[in-house]
């Protein structure tokens, strides 16, 4: 028996008029190192977003699924081409501009990128590059910045250079957006690809409007309309976690820092605009903090922070929690869109010892995602909170395969997916019996030594707890005796001291690390090498170490 009601699809469009009209006067605030930074409401948002559609289907021919790439920073401009690419049937593809040169081109010409909108201040990243992205036809630009770099490549490589205010001005302020199948394409994302080519992760509009509304669950974000949350999460990365989508729901202001992210401009944001929320990788929050410690600020307004990405620190959770800011620790993957897990601590938690044990936990599985941990040999294990495996998901804003492999068609890697069709999420952990998430490691980062597994997680945590310790990684190096050892390599704090011994003490007493899990190998690091996202990039200190490049001291 079918029911009766009515089958309206889940589209972008819709999220969009509900935004604009329901919560027009909300603001979306791009900050621009000027002493006032820009304003625009959802209704002139909705408004500008009609008029690229416009701009794209009538000035540049782009046609229902055509690949619409962005290399912008996170402001206004990108959260009109978020909602007007998707909702008149095109597909918004979000370049990561941190990657290096060779990937970036890859990417566009697997994707068949037709149009890119850029900002400005990025051209001189974008301008080398014309001459190889084939596929590419239009550049549009936006925001400021020398355009000269662009103007001559553009012409070499046939591709033609429009304004974005040009495009827009005099066009249409409303669009009858096409009825689309919620099935249908919306966005696409690449893997930051630590091995192999990168991988294309294409949402839909139905993954999108139902990740959207389990953001704004009170398990979750839950954001409302009184809310200002600094957006710092990149558009780039994972959709800003679907912020800019979830907020259009709830009208939740957004505050967009450009390119703006250093440390101090991020903390006077915070004290101007007075955001209550703020969204954003680890190594972001440790550099703020460094900043706040150094040149204190009227920060109280931000009262909650979602860290993602890779493991918080508990360290910097507590430190946090000193400057009356709660950190609220979320896991997630470009392949789950990206919101997996929230740690928000169970009722009867609240208020007890056992509060921040679960607040350090990557968090509690939503309705919409189900979980479960495979062991090595294939076995399903059990939620007991021991027993280690790696995590496999599904859902409906989960991946069920990559964009187009060589012939054409979807690829579902057998490292990647089950053949139940489940996701591999490569991640190593644990799950409570009331189904909280506790990662112990990447697959590919656990060592393996003398037969038994030695998490770098618990490892790296436990040395930033150390007051000398701004940052530690730890790799598996390979060892004759064991298989592999911990390399554990450190960055001080400016004007900290402190021998490997002290430290290594420090983990055995204070940390409680079993003996045999101590590194023996050891190194000081200016800065740990981070990836295109901001997290660690391990491959890089296994590489320097194989290549002698790395000064260790063995204790
Ligand atoms: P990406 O697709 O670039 O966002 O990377 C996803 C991966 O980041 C996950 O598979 C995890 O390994 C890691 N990650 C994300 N969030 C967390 C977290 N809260 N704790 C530990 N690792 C995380």
């Amino acid at each position: 028996m079918l029911s009766t009601m009515q089958d309206v699809p889940l589209l972008i469009s819709r999220i969009l008029t509900h935004g604009s009209t329901i919560h027009g006067s909300s603001q979306v605030t791009t900050w621009t190192g000027e002493p006032e930074p820009h304003r625009r409401t959802y209704a002139e948002i909705g408004a500008r977003a009609a008029q690229l559609a416009h701009a794209l289907g009538d000035d540049l021919g782009v046609a229902r699924d055509d690949r619409i790439a962005t290399l912008m920073w996170n402001n206004a401009e990108h959260v009109e081409a978020y909602f007007a690419i998707p909702s008149m049937g095109a597909v918004l593809h979000t370049l990561n501009l941190r990657l290096p040169p060779e990937q970036l081109i890859w990417i566009v010409h697997h994707a068949a990128d037709r149009v890119v909108i850029a900002n400005g201040s990025l051209l001189p990243l974008l301008a080398p590059l014309l001459p190889h992205l084939k596929t590419l036809e239009h550049v549009i630009v936006s925001g400021p910045g020398d355009r000269a770099p662009l103007t001559e490549a553009a012409a070499t490589a046939g591709v033609r250079v429009h304004e974005y205010e040009e495009l827009l001005a005099g066009k249409p302020t409303a669009y009858d957006w096409p009825e689309l199948d919620e099935r249908q394409a919306a966005a696409m994302c690449y893997t930051s690809g630590t091995t192999g080519d990168p991988k294309g992760v294409v949402y839909s509009h139905r993954s999108v409007y139902l990740h959207s509304m389990q953001v704004n669950m009170a398990e979750s974000m839950g954001l409302t309309d009184r809310d200002t949350s600094l957006v710092v999460v990149p558009q780039f990365h994972v959709n800003a976690w679907g912020l800019p989508h979830a907020t259009f729901m709830t009208g939740v202001n957004l505050l967009m820092p450009d390119r703006f992210l250093q440390p101090a401009p991020l903390a006077e944001m915070i004290e101007r605009e007075r955001p209550t929320h703020a969204a954003a990788v680890p190594t972001i929050w440790q550099g703020l903090l460094g900043e706040l410690t150094a040149n204190p600020r009227e920060v109280s307004s931000l009262t909650q922070v979602t860290i993602g990405g890779s493991a918080c620190p508990p360290a910097l959770m507590e430190a946090f929690d000193r400057l009356g800011m709660r950190v609220c620790h979320a896991w997630g993957m470009t392949e789950t869109s990206p919101l997996g897990t929230v740690a928000r601590p169970p009722a009867h938690a609240v208020g007890t010892d056992e509060e921040f044990g679960y607040r350090i936990t990557q968090g509690r599985f939503p309705t919409g995602v189900e979980a479960r941990l495979t062991g090595p040999g294939g076995e399903r294990l059990p939620w007991d909170g021991r027993s280690a495996g790696e995590l496999e998901v599904r859902g409906p804003w989960i991946a069920a395969a990559y964009y187009n492999g060589p012939d054409g068609e979807p690829q579902r890697p057998e490292d990647k997916f089950t053949e139940d069709g489940w996701l591999k999420t490569g991640d190593v952990g644990t799950i409570s019996p009331d189904g909280f998430l506790t990662l112990t490691d990447r697959a590919k980062d656990v060592i393996k030594s003398g037969g038994e597994w030695i998490s770098s997680v618990e490892l790296e945590n436990a040395l930033m707890a150390h007051p000398a310790v701004a940052e530690a990684a730890v790799v598996a190096v390979p060892d004759e005796k064991w298989g592999e050892r911990p390399l554990a390599t450190v960055v001080l704090r400016e004007g900290a001291d402190a021998g490997f011994e002290t430290l290594r003490t420090f983990l055995q007493d204070e940390a409680k690390i079993a003996k045999w899990q101590l590194p023996e190998r050891w190194t000081i690091l200016p800065a740990v090498p981070k990836t295109s996202v901001g997290k660690f990039d391990k491959k890089v200190l296994r590489r320097q170490y194989a290549a002698g490049e790395l000064e260790i001291t063995e204790i």
